[in-house]
Formats: C-alpha cells, structure tokens, sequence
C-alpha cells in the first residue's frame, strides 16, 4: 500500500480506503473484509451518519490499531447545534473518542457555511474531530467554506471520481491540486459496473487488465491513485475483492493504458449529476440513493 499525504497536514493515509455505503446485508462477513482491508494497509474506512453502518465500523475497529476514520454529518444537520448533535452520535456509534476526518457530506445552500462551520471548528477544539473535510463541493463552495472555515484548514474533498465519471477533471481537480486539498474518490469503481460486459468499456479495461495480469477494478483503482493528491475509497463486501483492491498499487499503466482509458465511452450516469445541490428538490433523490425516506429540510 502507498500513502499520501492528507492535505497540508502532515499526516499521511492510504491511497486506498475503505468504503462502507450499502454495508449492512451480511454485518458479521462485512467486519471480517473490513479487518482483511486493514490487515492489507487499508486503514482509512469511510463511513457517514447516513449509511448507517457506522456500529458495524465500530465493530471492525474495535481492537485495530491506526486506523483513521472518516465519517460524514448529513447536510440536514447543517445547523450548529445539529451538526455537534451529529457528531456525537457518529463517536457513541463508532465507539471512539476522535473521529480523524469529519465531512460535510453535501452543499446544503439553506443553511449558511459559516455556521457549520463554526461548529465543526469548535469539534476540533473539543477534540472531538482532527480534521476537517467537505464532499461534492465544486470550486466556488469550496471557495465558500475556506473563507469560512478560520483557525482550519479543509483537508479533503470527497467526490465522485472514476474511469467513468470524471466530471472533476473540469476543475474541481485542478482547484484541489493548487490548494494541496486531496481528492477522495468515491464510486472509483462505478458502483460495481466496469463490469458490465459486452460493453466498449468493458472489453478496453480487459485489455488493459490482461496486459498488466491484473483485474479491471485494479486497473481502475490504480489509474486514480497515479493521480496527485487522489486517493480512492472502493467498498468490496468480500475478503476476495477487499484483497484484490488492497494490491492496486504496484504496477504502472503506460501512455497507451491512459490512451485507451481516455477513449472510454459509457452510459454511466454520476450520483454528483443528479445531485448538484442539496436542494428541497433534490433531497428526495438524495434520500433514495441513500436507501432511506428520512424527512430532509
Ligand atoms: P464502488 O466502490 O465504486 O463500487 C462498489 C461495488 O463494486 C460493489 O458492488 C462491490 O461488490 C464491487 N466491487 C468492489 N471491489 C470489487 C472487485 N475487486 N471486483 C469486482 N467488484 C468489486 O461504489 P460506492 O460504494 O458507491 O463507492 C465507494 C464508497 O464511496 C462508498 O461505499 C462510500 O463510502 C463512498 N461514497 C460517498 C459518497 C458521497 O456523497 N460522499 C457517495 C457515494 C459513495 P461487493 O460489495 O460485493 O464486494
């Protein structure tokens, strides 16, 4: 496993993470793929207040050592006093003191930035959260949050990034390159359809998986972490695929590897596109990719 560093801190993380969106089906096989992805290196697990998995990362962590744990507070809980409520459910729920990456886990325009972010700045203080982090923000709400965040700084920015879905590379990815804030990739793996087959896509990961003697979501994964300040967050169930992402990391794909990736063309469509913003309009798709019917504000 590489590492990078996590923005401008000095700490560093795993390329590969560990995501848990939609765990909950098997909880006693999904621990155990968890301790197989920490045993690998994989030792940041990502989690959200709305997954609802975080109890079953507080199993897997129990007795592990060095994990980071990033979690999210949903864009509901926007207010101050919801967002430290949030947090304090998230630390009772993953049986920890600290959570090391706290995440705004959409836009929300109805609630102003700087009030979440006065109390996130005031978790930090308490010592409740490390670090601060954002997810799906584009440039100007990043731009947003950074003016309003004062004694922090944003170290992370969670977005969906993938050989599929590369709406980033129009200048969130840019915008976080010069700012030194990581990208974390989630879906990097299309939610499991580079696998579709009998696709163009399909057939041209082939190719370069057999080239390499890898697999495809080794190829995917491998192609973002090559990527400064990228790091990618896959969720795998089973000790097998848990594994296999755990060694994406040591082979290099070459200009006609990247050449016939930038050649993909696929029907996929982002969660980020049907979602810009945490609207009363979108909140109801926001809840049913989330699998749930909560009442958002
Ligand atoms: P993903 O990681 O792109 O794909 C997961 C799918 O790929 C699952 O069906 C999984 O199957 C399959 N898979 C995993 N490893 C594989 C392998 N080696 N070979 C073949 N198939 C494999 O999708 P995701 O869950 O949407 O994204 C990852 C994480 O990002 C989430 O879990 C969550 O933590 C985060 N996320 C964040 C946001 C946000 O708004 N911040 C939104 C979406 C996701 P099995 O489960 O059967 O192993």
């Amino acid at each position: 496993m590489i590492s990078k560093q996590l923005g401008k801190t000095g700490i560093t993380v795993p390329a590969i993470g560990i995501g848990t969106w939609k765990l909950g089906i098997n909880p006693e096989d999904e621990i155990k793929a968890i301790k197989d992805g920490i045993s690998h290196g994989m030792t940041l697990i990502d989690t959200a207040e709305m997954y609802h998995t975080e109890t079953i990362v507080g199993q897997a962590i129990r007795s592990e050592k060095g994990v980071f744990v990033a979690t999210k507070v949903s864009p509901n809980h926007f207010g101050y006093e919801d967002v430290i409520s949030a947090c304090n459910r998230s630390l009772q729920n993953l049986g920890i003191k600290t959570i090391d990456l706290y995440q705004l886990h959409w836009p929300n325009p109805n609630i102003p930035i700087a009030q979440t972010m006065r109390a996130m700045e005031q978790l930090v203080k308490e010592g409740k959260i490390r670090h601060i982090g954002v997810c799906n923000f584009d440039v100007d709400e990043l731009k947003e949050a950074q003016e309003a965040t004062k004694s922090n700084e944003i170290v992370s920015n969670q977005v969906e990034y993938s050989v599929f879905a590369r709406d980033i590379e129009e200048g969130v990815l840019q915008y976080c390159n010069k700012q030194k804030i990581t990208i974390i990739a989630y879906s990097p793996l299309a939610r499991g359809e580079l696998y579709n087959e009998g696709t163009d896509a399909f057939d041209i990961l082939g190719k370069i998986a057999k080239r390499h003697k890898r697999t495809i979501s080794q190829v995917a994964l491998n192609w973002l972490i090559s990527k400064p300040y990228v790091i990618a967050i896959p969720k795998a169930a089973s000790h097998q695929h848990m594994v296999e992402n755990a060694n994406s990391c040591d082979f290099k794909l070459s200009k006609e590897d990247l050449d016939d990736i930038d050649s993909i063309k696929t029907n996929f469509r982002p969660v980020s596109s049907r979602l810009n913003k945490f609207t009363k309009s979108t909140s109801s798709v926001w809840a049913n990719l989330m699998d749930k019917s909560e009442n958002f504000r």
